[in-house]
This record gives structure tokens, sequence and C-alpha cells, in this order.
């Protein structure tokens, strides 16, 4: 079995700026070969992934769990060691007063999995191997499983993702737009009964806005961070940078009105677009209308419809995807599996058909605090599209 081909280490500190395996272009080549050209970029192949036994998978997760001792299994509960093993894959904690019984998955967001680990590893590799992320549907046939399943395991994968965010904190330039998705409504036939969708008494509710932020450095780090939001508004925007962004870092906005209050919170510069792309000392927006251009593909060529229930964690895969472009598979697939074996158990995935999708709230910033959209009352949905003041 190949598991060197995956590295059991964890990541020690350190950014993945200064890991061998990533190929951040260089500034005076600009015209080298592109990334995903490079042999360094298929460092996993895919005989690799098919011919590892369900023991290699299982090994791996094993080794991942429990990587900083050495693959000494120990209770999640009290960090007591040597374990008894009770039956396949299973342990028993030796302490008189514990004895829980765990699993290599036990508290993660694939506890109680049924789902074989190879089946989890493929998924994984179909997911990491395709850039613009992978529909359930397509999922289904690459694994031979239901849709159902495809679907929860994408998604358990993207919800682990997006808890990365939690630690993030932006430096240096950072560029701030917000992109509004869903909520496509058919026009009516003739033209003198066509409403403009585009105003606000128009709308059905239903749409949404991803706001993001992503460093805009010379050479790295040129991290992205998501958030869902109701429209663009001072409240939400000001939240947003207040918790994700350092001192001294300095923000580039269009002309909106909604990023207006952030000068108190940093340094800015505005471009205005309804003049020019670029200002007249360089300054863009360019990287963040990137990040949007990949959720548009993703959107537009992939998933054909995000859930607006879900689209935090899409947002969050696809930022995801973008800052970790430059890394060959081999480090994407361990950042995922070890993002997925280190995040505690799927409050909102966890016995999903099995009614947990009704508590399921959306994931909705409003008036800078998170909010359960859960009551889908027109009057509910009218309070929040103008949220308090
Ligand atoms: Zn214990």
């Amino acid at each position: 079995m190949q598991i060197s081909t995956i590295p059991s280490s964890p990541r020690t500190g350190g950014s993945k700026y200064d890991h061998p395996e990533c190929r951040w272009p260089d500034p005076d080549n600009p015209r080298s070969q592109h990334f995903l050209l490079t042999k360094e970029a298929r460092n996993i192949r895919p005989k690799d992934i098919w011919n590892l036994s369900d023991d290699d998978a299982y090994q791996i997760f094993h080794d991942f769990r429990w990587a900083e001792t050495d693959g000494k299994p120990y209770c999640p509960v009290c960090g007591t060691f040597d374990p008894y093993s009770i039956r396949r894959r299973r342990f028993r904690c030796p302490a008189n007063e514990c004895r829980r019984e765990f699993s290599v998955t036990s508290g993660t967001v694939f506890a109680n999995r049924k789902l074989p680990f190879k089946t989890i590893i493929m998924a994984i590799w179909e997911e990491i191997s395709a850039v613009k992320g992978m529909a359930a549907l397509h999922l289904t046939r690459k694994l031979g499983v239901q849709y159902k399943t495809a679907w929860v395991l994408l998604m358990k994968i993207r919800e682990a993702i997006g808890l990365r965010r939690d630690d993030m904190n932006l430096r240096g330039t950072i560029q701030i737009d917000g992109k509004y998705v869903g909520s496509i409504q058919k026009p009516e036939n003739k033209k003198e009964d066509r409403l403009d969708f585009r105003l606000k008494e128009n709308q059905n509710g239903k749409r949404r806005c991803i706001m993001a932020m992503r460093e805009a450095n010379i050479g790295a780090p040129n991290r992205t961070i998501t958030r869902v939001i109701m429209d663009e508004n001072n409240l939400d925007s000001w939240a947003f940078v207040k918790k994700h962004v350092r001192k001294n870092a300095r923000i580039v906005a269009d002309e909106h009105k909604a990023y207006d209050d952030l000068i108190g919170l940093a340094k800015m510069t505005r471009v205005n677009h309804s003049r020019q792309f670029m200002a007249e000392d360089g300054t863009h927006t360019n990287f963040i209308e990137g990040f949007f251009a990949r959720i548009e593909r993703a959107y537009v060529g992939v998933h054909h419809r995000f859930s607006m229930k879900y689209l935090d964690w899409y947002a969050a895969s696809v930022a995801w995807k973008e800052d970790t472009r430059y890394m060959g598979l081999r480090w994407q697939m361990s950042d995922i599996i070890r993002t997925i074996i280190r995040r505690p158990i799927s409050r909102n995935l966890s016995g999903y058909w099995q009614g947990a999708a009704q508590r399921i709230a959306d994931q909705v910033w409003v008036a800078g605090k998170p909010v359960a959209l859960t009551d889908r009352s027109p009057k509910a949905s009218a309070a929040r599209l103008s949220p308090p003041s």
C-alpha cells in the first residue's frame, strides 16, 4: 500500500506558503507554465487511490487522527492512552471512571459513518481534483452510491472547510466586495408585464449576498474569506472587517456606500467602477472579482443551483479551492483529511435524512450577527430585508 503517497504528519505551525509543495507563481517569470500543467499538480496518481484497500484507507484516517501521538490512540473524552481494542476498529478507554467506547471518527464530522473509509477517500479525491467542485449527482455515478449519500458526504466536507474561517485574520492589502446570488425569477412573456428584478420591491426574498474579502499581497498570502448576508450594508461590512482583518491593513473597495464606514477601521482605497477598473495608482479589485468568477463558474458549470440554505458552505469551499490552487493534490488531500478529522461532529448534518434537515437554519448574518433564518413567512422575510438600524 502506498500510504507514503499521502503525508501523515500533521502541519505544525507555519504557513502553507512556506510548504515545499507550494508553487506560488514566480513574479519574475510570469510566463512560466501554468501550475495545473506541471507534474507537481498531480502528485497523487488516481491508481494510488483506486488501489487502496479499506484497511489502508482506515490507516490513513488513524494516522491523521492521532498524528501528535505518533499514531497512538487515546480516549477523546479523558485523554487516557492504551485503550483496549474491543472489536474491529473500536476502542474502549481503560480508565475505570470513563470506559468510553470510541473509534477513529468519534467526535468528528464523520462520526457514526456507515460508508467504507475508502469511499470517503475516493470522494475527497474527486472533490479536490475538480477545481470548481464536484456535483453530488456526478459523484453518485463515480462512486456508485445514492444521491443522498453523496450529497451529505460533500456537504460534511464543505461544512468542515467553512470552520477554518474562525481563525482567519487577513493582513496586508485586502479587497472587499459582495456578489448577489439566488432568487432567479422567470420574466413574464410580454415586455410590458415584466418587472425590474433589480428593485427591492420586486424581489422574492430569496436573494443572498456573498460578502468576501481577499488578500491581494504580492506573492503570498492571498487568503479568501466569505460570509453570507442579505444585502451589502454598513453594519455587516463593518462587523466582517472588524472580526477578520488585522490592524494596519489596507482595504480596497468599490464605490458602494456599504463600505463607507470602514474608513474608521482601516486605511481605505476606493475604486470607482463607473469610471475605471483600475485607479491611476494601480489600485483595483480584480483579485476579489477573480474569486467571484470562480463562484460563478461553479454555479453555472457545475452545481447549476446553490441551495440558499447552504450557500455559506458552498462559498467557503470555493474560497478554499481559490486559496489552495497552487498546492498539489497531496497537500490538498492531507489538508482535507486533517480538517475533517479535527472538526467537531456536524451539528447540522449528523442524521440529516433522519430529520436533522428541518433543524438547519440559514447560515446568514444580519446586522453583524449570525442569525437563524428558520422563519420563512413573508413578514419575516420583509423584516430581514431591512435589518434593524
Ligand atoms: Zn476515557
